[in-house]
Parts: C-alpha cells; structure tokens; sequence
C-alpha cells in the first residue's frame, strides 16, 4: 500500500454548497484544524484507490473557506500546493457556472498540473434549476473537467466526484 497526501481546494461562488458538500464527504471527520489566520477550515479524509497494479492509500486534505468569503485576502496561500481542485456551482443560479473560469484560471495559475471536478450542485431542487445539464456539460468541457450533478443535501454523487478527484491527483 502506498501512502500520498494531497491538498484539494473547494472553489466557487458563495453559498453554492462548497462547505456542505465537505461536510458530506468527511462524514467521520478526521481531523478538522481551523487556519483562523487566513479563514480556512482543512478537513481530512483517507480514502482507498487503486493505481495500475496497487492500491493508494490517499488522505485527502480538503481547504475550504471558512465563514464570510474574502477571497482576494486569502488566494495565494488558499490556492498554494493544490494539486486540485472540486469547482462548485449551484444549479438554481446561472452566474455560478460563469464563474468557474476563472476560479480555474486563478487555480491554474498558481499549479499549472492541478486537477479539477466540476460538482454542479443542489442537484435536488429540480423544480428550481436555472441551468440545465447540457450546460454544465459545456462548461466543463472546457475546463478539461468531469462533472457531476451532485446535491449535498441527498448524498447524491458527492462521493463519486471527489473520488474521481482522488483518482485525478494520484494518477
Ligand atoms: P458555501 O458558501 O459554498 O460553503 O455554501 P454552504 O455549504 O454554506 O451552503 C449554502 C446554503 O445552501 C446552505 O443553506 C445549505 O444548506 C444549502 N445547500 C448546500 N448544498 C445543498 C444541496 O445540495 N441542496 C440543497 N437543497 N441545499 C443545499
Ligand atoms: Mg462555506
């Protein structure tokens, strides 16, 4: 078994869903440390992947801003060492899928190599949606990202997509 340790970042417009969909995914919280310095809150979670002909054994560290968003204060350090990153937009808001380029953009610029996963999220409130599949699709088409209609209030998907995350990072 190979042990690797990777930090991902959850990016995306406020209220999206980005702290709940960690709280989903770290239902049995490892290790949850509060960076109160530059309002980041890091969650731990292993999770068991298979690479060619062995097993990776992946700890997961997830940054996720913590309280209200200030950005532009914390974007270095937020974005530093990335090797990914889950781009979050809500489904019930068009402008948060617009707004996905550049959050990748500003990742891309910090760590050339980093991975991302589109989670188009809320995926539940169906009767509420102002964006369709198809448009998602695009989206992260052109990003070079897989997505992933997820809703971290169901469950639905959060696993897989930062799965396929996991998987991203330790190819
Ligand atoms: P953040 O600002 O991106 O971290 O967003 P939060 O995780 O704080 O979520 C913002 C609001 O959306 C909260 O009221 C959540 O309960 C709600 N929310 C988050 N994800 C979902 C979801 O998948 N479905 C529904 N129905 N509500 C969600
Ligand atoms: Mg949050």
């Amino acid at each position: 078994m190979i042990s690797l340790s990777k930090k991902v970042c959850l990016l995306g417009d406020f209220a999206v869903g980005k702290t709940s969909l960690v709280r989903r995914f770290v239902y049995s919280l490892f290790d949850d440390r509060y960076l109160s310095t530059i309002g980041v809150r890091v969650s731990r979670k292993m999770i068991v992947l298979p690479r060619g002909q062995d097993m990776v054994e992946l700890s997961l560290m997830l940054w996720d801003l913590a309280g209200s968003e200030e950005f532009n204060t914390v974007r270095t350090s937020y974005l530093r060492g990335a090797a990914g990153a889950i781009l979050v937009c809500d489904l019930t808001r068009t402008t948060t899928l617009d707004s996905l380029p550049a959050y990748a953009a500003e990742l891309r610029q910090v760590n050339p190599g980093a991975w991302l996963v589109v989670a188009a999220n809320k995926g539940d409130l169906v009767g509420e949606h102002r964006l369709t599949e198809a448009q998602v699709a695009q989206r992260a088409a052109e990003l070079a990202a897989p997505y992933f209609i997820t809703s971290a209030k169901t469950g639905a998907n959060v696993e897989v997509a930062f799965h396929r995350l996991g998987e991203l990072v330790v190819a």
